[in-house]
């Protein structure tokens, strides 16, 4: 290579950097050094946190905010308040909260804290600490909080907590003080009210001093598995554990959160992905887990391979997959999920939390204001796993649309951009978040395609790995790798209720050539699939593109010849057309046969016109 070429090539390696670089938003980053240590008698922790935050903003910040989840599980908290005040309480919290007592309650009590070595002032409301910095913290500059803390681990409500219904010791999620983010829509600092989470990207250092019956698992990569041995120390090497309480060492770098579990009976086995990380589960081995954790074992290795292919590399070498907590719940380089249950059920609960490495850990969106592009773009991505890894054959969609015209007929329906903790209805809120969210993946799959499709998704993934997307910047992934315009679609399915409904109004014979006339009965405008079959069994895939995307999905390769009509502008209500092809010749035309668009009345998508012969 000459000279010339190189510096050419490097020239354009800089201005592509350049590009990309203005394309990202700027994000906070944290460093914490915690050291906890847990009584197991009285449920408490004290520990020490150092956090070093990094300010990456333009903004001179004057006040920080950290969630205390633990003061949710108090009598009279928000999310008690909220819990008894909604008309469809979650079946785990109800009016549990309110009849907690001091013993079992949970609470995070800041003892110390201190900015850059000077005492800060500091008040809590809630599950909220607010901090007034002492010294403003600059733009591109860091500042270094030293906390120390103590808490009672509640008894187990919601997620985190003690003694779950299977009889697992702590579940140690949202367990301390931690930091909210700031973006460049401010500060995400949201009460504790039901659920979902967002973070600040960075490393955790965390020491965990207990009892040295109990088994530890959680984030991160254990520094000392030679000090505890309980299988973590590699085959064949010797454990030197010391007298007394055991102390478990994590490291986890580039993750958004830390959460771990412990239990005096855990089994602990380990998995190996091929190309992927180790995989190592915690579970209570008896009658009712035995069989289906073999099953959750093999499942597990086999979900890893499959989303390494289908969107790119799990990043960290390991994984856990613990029993704790009560349902499923997501966190860097680990899950808490129930452990008893049906093999298919539990297998099913672990592939969605193991996918949500990809869409939450490595992908973390603002689950709070977005919670459709993880929990439904894991429903997404899951039930394609499951499907695969089980064979199971038609379309792996098909529950997520189901729910979502049960939602559409039961009037609870709300936009899905309102925060999370916000919607009306606990039922609106999760069929939204995961229903709606995977019904917008498949539809935008019929909108561009499939191959523009997996190509945008893995692109996404490249793009914007430990990073906080947002819908904007997965819909110009999606503009740009299939040369469609498409923010109207994410408008439309995200900002508002409109729904879609086409239908066949006529059809005329026009002596030897046929003239079909569609109508829009709903405000949500699509590009259609309209497919004519002939009496001779061919068919003819006519496909009907609307203006608002600016061009035509490819066509998909998959056999049935395909032509285009005109352009149906979106204001039309009706459009028409004329096939060559004599009225006694049609048997039937139909509107998506392929049922990826979620037309919420199919009755007028079909129209039978000849018997076939
Ligand atoms: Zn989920």
């Amino acid at each position: 290579m000459t000279m010339t070429r190189v510096s050419l090539l490097s020239l354009c390696l800089l201005s592509s950097l350049k590009l990309q670089a203005q394309d990202l938003r700027w994000q906070q980053r944290v460093e914490y050094t915690m050291k906890a240590a847990l009584d197991v008698t009285s449920h408490r922790v004290t520990g020490s946190q150092k956090l070093v935050y990094y300010n990456n903003s333009p903004d001179t910040l004057s006040k920080v905010y950290y969630h205390l989840y633990f003061n949710a599980f108090q009598p009279g908290s928000m999310m008690d308040e909220r819990s008894r005040a909604i008309a469809d309480p979650d079946r785990r919290v109800m009016d549990r909260i309110s009849k907690l007592t001091e013993s079992e309650i949970g609470y995070q009590k800041i003892l110390s804290l201190k900015q850059d070595g000077a005492d800060v002032k500091h008040q809590t409301e809630g599950t909220i600490l607010t901090v007034n910095l002492s010294k403003p913290l600059l733009p591109n500059s860091k500042t270094i909080f030293e906390m120390t803390f103590e808490s009672q681990v509640p008894i187990q409500i919601r997620r985190s907590g003690r003694d779950s219904k299977e009889g697992i010791a702590y579940s140690m999620t949202q367990w301390y003080p931690k930091l909210a983010e700031y973006d460049y829509q401010g500060w995400h600092a949201y009460p504790y009210v039901a659920r979902e989470f967002h973070g600040v990207w960075g490393d955790f250092d965390v020491t965990l001093t207990l009892d040295p019956k109990y088994i530890v698992a959680g984030t991160g990569k254990l520094v000392n598995a030679n000090e505890v041995g309980h299988g973590y120390e590699r085959p064949g090497t010797k454990v030197n554990r010391p007298k007394g309480n055991l102390v478990w060492h994590f490291v986890a770098k580039d993750v958004i959160d830390f959460a771990w579990a412990a239990d005096p009976d855990y089994t602990h086995d380990i998995a190996q992905v091929p190309n992927g990380p180790e995989v190592h589960f915690f579970y209570q081995k008896n009658e009712r887990t035995a069989e289906s954790w073999k099953k959750v074992e093999d499942t597990a290795v086999k979900t890893f391979t499959f989303l390494n292919q289908t969107y790119g590399a799990y990043p960290y070498d390991t994984y856990s997959i613990i029993q704790g907590g009560d349902g499923g719940m997501e966190y860097p380089m680990c899950t808490l999920i129930l452990g008893e249950g049906s093999a298919d059920g539990v297998t099913g609960t672990m592939v969605h939390e193991v996918t949500h490495s990809w869409f939450q850990h490595t992908l973390a969106n603002n689950e709070s204001l977005y919670p459709w592009m993880d929990e439904g773009y894991t429903t997404f991505a899951g039930s394609e796993a499951i499907a695969a890894i089980r064979g199971t054959q038609g379309n792996p969609h098909r529950g997520s649309y189901q729910s979502y015209f049960a939602l559409v007929a039961s009037g609870l329906q709300e936009p899905i951009s309102q925060h999370s903790d916000h919607y009306t209805t606990n039922r609106a809120y999760s069929t939204a978040a995961y229903s709606m969210g995977a019904v917008f993946l498949e539809q935008l799959k019929y909108l561009v395609g499939d191959k523009n499709f997996y190509t945008g998704m893995r692109r996404y993934y490249a793009t914007y790995k430990m990073r906080h997307p947002e819908p904007n910047d997965f819909i110009r992934i999606m503009e740009k790798v299939s040369g469609l315009q498409l923010h109207w679609y994410l408008r439309y399915w995200t900002g508002t209720t409109k729904r879609i409904d086409y239908g066949i109004a006529d059809v005329q014979d026009l002596q030897g050539s046929t003239r079909i006339t569609l109508e829009r009965k709903g405000e949500f405008p699509m590009p259609l699939d309209v497919v004519v079959t002939f009496t001779d069994g061919s068919q003819e895939l006519y496909y009907v593109p609307m203006n608002e995307l600016l061009g035509s999905k490819p066509d998909d390769g998959k056999g049935t010849p395909r032509s285009e009509t005109a352009v149906w502008p979106w204001v039309n209500p009706t459009f028409s057309w004329t096939i060559s092809s004599p009225l006694s010749e049609i048997a039937t035309i139909e509107i998506d046969p392929s049922q990826r668009m979620a037309d919420i009345n199919r009755t007028n998508n079909l129209r039978i016109v000849n018997e076939k012969k």
